[in-house]
């Protein structure tokens, strides 16, 4: 017997909590190879706080494969194809894309909400791919040590989709692997990092580019008519920076970058400085049975080289091509997802430890410094040596190991339809 208290239930293959990067493009490619999938987003649409805007080359390369590269690039965007760095005013290329062996050889610059819609738009094509917005994993369901759904909170009350496999792709303070009970391991970030927008005017530079002086760190991404600025603080450190006022912040914004120093009056009070606290951390093991952790929710990644949303995406793109069989014949066992730790970890955990060496060697350093800095060694050579720029463009733009798309196109795309909303219909 049911009452008005009991939740709504849905059925599914695969549910996967959080329509992020890793989230949408897995529940897109498990949709196309033929799976029953449903991809739970808390919040009402794809906006939201600054998250990096990268799209790498390796990410390129998959919307290459699945055949959409032509399409994804009508969407805005900036292209990138060398990254330049200022250190005490003197400009570097750190890395050149344009030698990689891929269809797009740079870093397109677009708002991460264009992304996941372009995505989003596609997986709605595919029968088999519900994406409910509102709707928040607050729990696991578990039966006999093994999870077998997820507890959701929508508008319309409680919702239990039960699923084969849950996967966790919600992020760095992910639910699904707090509520497993899962091992993290705190890798540690020394540093956070405070993003807000500055108008972008004629006769500015052109390219994105990080800056270091004097104990400033900026980073500036062209955003066509603005520049997303993020600036760089000691851990905990934006307690000191209010307390100087904040006329001596748009001061050392302006120092840094004098090109702006026109301008920083548009950041009229701290609300306009939003601070985005950095973690680095990693799952010691990804899954348990009836459910794996992607993305974030598995590693957490630092924002140094910008490659946390690439390296979600790889994670998503690894995962379909291992487990889209097996779920399909309703035979997921811990061995696939074992399979899928095993294929992600190492190129995870190199990155986090190349991270980590810029975090506390580079950054940390430059923070510390209230000389001006002159170039280090190692970008001497690269502004010596332009070969060796192919160096670190191979590092950010592929990473290590790259994925390719191997899971199946079993359907055809047959509906375009609106996104779903719980209450708006069947589940
Ligand atoms: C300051 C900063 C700057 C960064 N800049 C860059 C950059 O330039 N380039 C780059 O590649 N990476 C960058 N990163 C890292 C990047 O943001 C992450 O690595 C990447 O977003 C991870 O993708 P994800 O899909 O795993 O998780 P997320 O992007 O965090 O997505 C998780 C999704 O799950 C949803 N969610 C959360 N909880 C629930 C729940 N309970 N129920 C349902 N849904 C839920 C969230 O709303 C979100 O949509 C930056 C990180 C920081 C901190």
């Amino acid at each position: 017997m049911t009452t008005a208290s009991d939740p709504r239930t849905a059925e599914a293959g695969c549910c996967v909590v959080g329509g992020g990067p890793a989230g949408v493009v897995l529940g897109f490619l498990l949709a196309r190879a033929g799976v029953d999938v449903v991809v739970l987003e808390k919040h009402g649409d794809f906006l939201r706080d600054f998250r990096g805007d990268t799209v790498h080359p390796s990410t390129l390369e998959v919307i290459h494969e699945l055949g959409l590269l032509g399409e994804f690039l009508k969407r805005p965007h900036q292209d990138a194809r060398r990254l330049t760095g200022y250190v005490g005013g003197e400009a570097v290329v750190v890395a050149d894309f344009s030698h990689l062996p891929v269809h797009a050889p740079y870093i397109a610059f677009m708002p991460q909400w264009e992304f996941l819609d372009f995505i989003a738009g596609h997986a709605r094509q595919y029968p088999t791919f519900r994406l409910l917005m509102r709707a928040k994993a607050v729990g696991l369901v578990e039966d006999g040590g093994a999870v077998t759904g997820v507890r959701v909170e929508t508008p319309d009350g409680p919702l239990e989709v039960r699923a084969r496999l849950v996967v966790g792709a919600d992020g760095r303070h992910s639910t699904a692997r707090t509520a497993s009970g899962l091992v993290v391991d705190d890798i540690g970030a020394p540093i956070d990092v405070l993003w807000m927008r500055l108008s972008r005017r004629p006769g500015d530079p052109s390219q994105p580019a990080g800056r270091f002086d004097r104990g400033r760190i900026l980073v500036m991404i062209d955003r066509g008519d603005y520049w997303q600025c993020g600036f760089v603080i000691p851990k905990g450190g934006l307690d000191d920076l209010k307390r100087n006022g904040l006329e001596a912040f748009r001061a050392e914004v302006a120092a840094i970058a004098p090109f702006v120093a026109d301008r920083v009056g548009e950041l009229r009070d701290w609300d306009d400085v939003k601070l985005l606290t950095v973690t680095v951390d990693r799952l010691r093991r990804w899954y348990r049975p009836g459910l794996l952790c992607i993305g974030d929710a598995a590693h957490a990644m630092s924002p140094v080289g910008g490659v946390g949303i690439n390296l979600a995406i790889q994670d998503a793109v690894a995962a379909a091509n291992i487990l889209a069989g097996p779920l399909r014949s309703g035979a997921v066992t811990d061995a696939h997802l074992r399979r899928v730790q095993r294929r992600r970890e190492f190129p995870t955990a190199v990155t986090q430890r190349l991270q980590v060496m810029v975090q506390d060697r580079v950054i940390s350093r430059a923070l510390a410094s209230q000389a001006a800095l002159s170039l280090p060694l190692p970008l001497r050579l690269l502004k010596r040596f332009p070969i060796l720029r192919r160096i670190p463009a191979r590092l950010i733009g592929m990473g290590v190991r790259p994925e390719h798309v191997r899971s199946p196109n079993v359907v055809s795309p047959a509906r375009a339809h609106e996104p779903e909303r719980v209450g708006s219909g069947s589940v």
